[in-house]
């Protein structure tokens, strides 16, 4: 006899056994990050083991979205989507891929962000599969959230649904809109020459420090005060930078890397914001979400919430409704490596 799927033990087994599955970013983190085929893979069977339809899609070379299905019937056709991939283990200290469970804590990499989510879309998968809906019910657990969301930019193009909640950790509230993000990088170039030789040096190191003067003073005066009702301000900061070759040389070059974090009215740079279709229309509302919504469901709304989600991939393949944070787990605020196991907010 099948295990019920929706029991606290059966989601935690789950999400133990995605922890255990590596799933780093590889371009995030080329030096451990192996894509998500592993992890799709495991993910296949396991629905399998629950009599869900599933399959793997290989959205660029060792990059995969694994990718479930319920019903066929031609009623509306909802999205529970997550992310596969997780940010490195870079200066973690426990096993990262060891789940703990610690009172009502889960620590290994991904349990936050968002394996926890992809354990709560599955069971829910498994448990529909005992009592299939109308309509259809896609999984979508995709590839590269962490950097550029290719895993949900290639479901949206290949699949049509009507609408999509996101399991994102969001602590229990509904996320209705985020900011977008904008790397940048910027070079300057100096003269090498020996560190005596002023009269022949010039340091790009020095050239990059009136830039990165110039743009911590564009972010404090300029951005802070660009404030919108539901995210916000926006703002930037200076986030890598790499120079020189030597103590004795002077710097022939400099690289700055920056991060943006734009508004939806920051509309030459908007890419990646999300706003919810009805908050689009009226952003500066008092109320912050739709009174329906609110009404129906004792959720509270997190209004400026900062992450990046693929949100807005999924938004804008569907231009339908889309939901976030309804996810079955909700988590701490502290990083990628604990979560909650229930409810309650307890420190
Ligand atoms: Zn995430």
């Amino acid at each position: 006899m099948r295990t019920k799927p929706l029991t606290r033990s059966s989601v935690l087994d789950v999400l133990r056994q995605l922890i255990a599955v590596p799933s780093v970013n590889p371009t995030l983190a080329p030096h451990e990050g192996q894509g998500e085929g592993n992890i799709a893979t495991f993910v296949n069977n396991w629905f399998a083991s629950k009599g869900v339809r599933s399959w793997s899609d290989e959205v660029a070379p060792k990059r995969f979205n694994a990718v479930a299905q319920l019903g066929e019937g031609q009623g509306a056709a909802l999205v529970f989507c997550a992310h596969l991939d997780t940010v490195s283990t870079d200066g973690m200290s426990i096993p990262p891929f060891e789940a703990r469970c610690e009172g009502n804590r889960v620590y290994g990499r991904g349990s936050y962000d968002m394996k926890g989510g992809a354990a709560a879309i599955m069971s829910a998968m498994a448990a529909l599969a005992l009592d299939p809906p109308r309509g259809k019910v896609f999984a979508a657990l995709v590839a590269d959230e962490e950097y550029a969301s290719i895993g949900a930019q290639h479901f949206v193009a290949h699949y049509k649904a009507d609408a999509c909640v996101l399991t994102e950790p969001s602590e229990g509230s509904l996320i209705l809109c985020h900011k977008g993000f904008v790397w940048a990088e910027i070079e300057t170039r100096g003269r090498a020459a020996h560190g005596s030789r002023w009269d022949l040096g010039v340091s790009a190191i020095g050239k990059m420090g009136k830039i990165v003067t110039a743009l911590e003073d564009f972010d404090r005066q300029q951005l802070r005060r660009r404030v919108h009702p539901q995210v916000g301000p926006a703002s930037q900061h200076s986030s890598l930078i790499a120079g020189g070759s030597g103590l004795s040389t002077y710097a022939e070059s400099c690289t700055l890397k920056v991060e943006r974090r734009t508004l939806p009215s920051d509309s030459r740079i908007a890419r990646g914001c999300f706003v919810h279709r009805r908050e689009s229309e009226n952003p500066s509302a008092a109320r912050p979400a739709p009174a329906d919504l609110l009404a129906r469901r004792k959720h509270r709304v997190m209004p400026a919430h900062c992450c990046h989600f693929d949100a807005r991939q999924t938004a804008a393949g569907s231009g339908r409704e889309l939901l976030d944070g309804c996810g079955a787990i909700c988590g701490s605020r502290d990083g990628h490596n604990r979560l909650w196991t229930d409810r309650r907010r307890s420190a």
